[in-house]
């Protein structure tokens, strides 16, 4: 099967009735970009830039991060990457950072909230990230937004560092996009007026998963006990990527749900266009696509979504063997 995926490396992800998928890689670390090419990925849907914080003792300063941020951006080889901003806190705490102790750190003072309330960490990081671009086209997504208020918060500070840049004789980025996570209910809840303020969305599905269920994502008896493939879950899905068309802005799906062919159909026939996950998911994803029909998926979605309740994983599989 490694051979029948590489030979699909540079196929393009257009199911049976000409639906175009583009199909990104998740990364966190330079060696996971090296595998782009390998792997055939349009880009890098997210990177995730606390993983090389996570393993350095000293908190990198702008500098450092420019260099990093200018060698994953080389290392892509001009294709788009999405540098999402410092997600620490929760589950990933970082060794160069006070971190208080937390009843709840999935709940608590974490990504986002970090990043306002010291705007510092968030304004070194998009200098670093402006920087590091050059001339090249930049895209900043942000963590655990909860408000729309939030996001503009975010935006006034990239905004700051857009100025500061400016000011200065380097060159400047050809565009400089801004993005939110939706990954929060509270976002869910605010779609249509988020969607509306950002450049682009994409739904981080494990957080979603996590807190709408009220399950914890890494606990051995709630991690896997709501399907993201339940009527209910694909319904915030598909409320997600109208939204997104009504504001006419690209919205993507960044979480594992992503990453695994049947999940990748369903939201590919919920409108869902660019999927990003992790480098070894490309090749089975893109071989399900391949051999799909959308379009017909997408009207039986929809109707079993409206006739049925739990979860949709054995109609969909039996659909799907039905229609080879
Ligand atoms: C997510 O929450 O789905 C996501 C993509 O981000 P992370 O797994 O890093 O929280
Ligand atoms: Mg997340």
């Amino acid at each position: 099967t490694r051979a029948r995926y590489a030979a699909l490396r540079d196929t393009p992800a257009v199911s049976r009735d000409g639906v175009r998928l583009s199909l990104q890689m998740n990364a966190g670390l330079l060696v996971d970009v090296s595998q782009l090419e390998a792997v055939g990925a349009e880009g890098i849907g997210l990177y995730r830039t606390e993983i090389p914080f996570l393993v350095r003792r000293e908190y990198p300063d702008v500098d450092a991060q420019t260099e990093l941020y200018g060698r994953i951006l080389d290392s892509a080889g001009g294709r788009a990457v999405t540098f999402r901003t410092l997600d620490a806190g929760g589950d990933k705490r970082l060794h160069s950072f006070v971190h208080e102790v937390e009843e709840n750190p999935a709940l608590g003072w974490r990504a986002l909230r970090i990043g306002l309330d010291q705007p510092a960490i968030l304004r070194q990081q998009v200098r670093a990230m402006i920087q590091a671009a050059g001339e090249r086209p930049v895209r900043i997504m942000v963590p655990m937004v909860a408000t729309v208020d939030e996001f503009r918060a975010a935006r006034a500070i990239v905004d700051l560092e857009i100025a500061r840049a400016a000011a200065r004789p380097e060159a400047m980025p050809s565009t400089i996009s801004v993005g939110a996570m939706v990954e929060v209910p509270s976002a869910l809840l605010a779609i249509d007026e988020l969607a509306r303020e950002a450049d682009f969305l994409s739904v981080g599905s494990n957080d979603l998963l996590q807190f709408l269920f009220a399950a914890d994502r890494s606990g051995e008896r709630t991690a896997n006990r709501y399907d993201p493939l339940s009527v209910l879950f694909l319904d915030a899905m598909r409320r997600i990527v109208e939204a997104g068309k009504r504001a006419g802005i690209d919205v993507s799906v960044c979480g594992e749900m992503a990453g695994r062919p049947l999940e990748a159909l369903a939201l590919s026939a919920l409108g869902y266009r660019t999927l990003s996950m992790s480098a070894v998911s490309i090749g089975p994803v893109k071989e399900a696509i391949l051999s799909s029909n959308i379009n017909q998926l997408s009207d039986f979605i929809l109707y079993s979504m409206k006739k049925k309740t739990g979860s949709l994983r054995n109609h969909l599989k039996s659909y799907l063997s039905d229609h080879r």
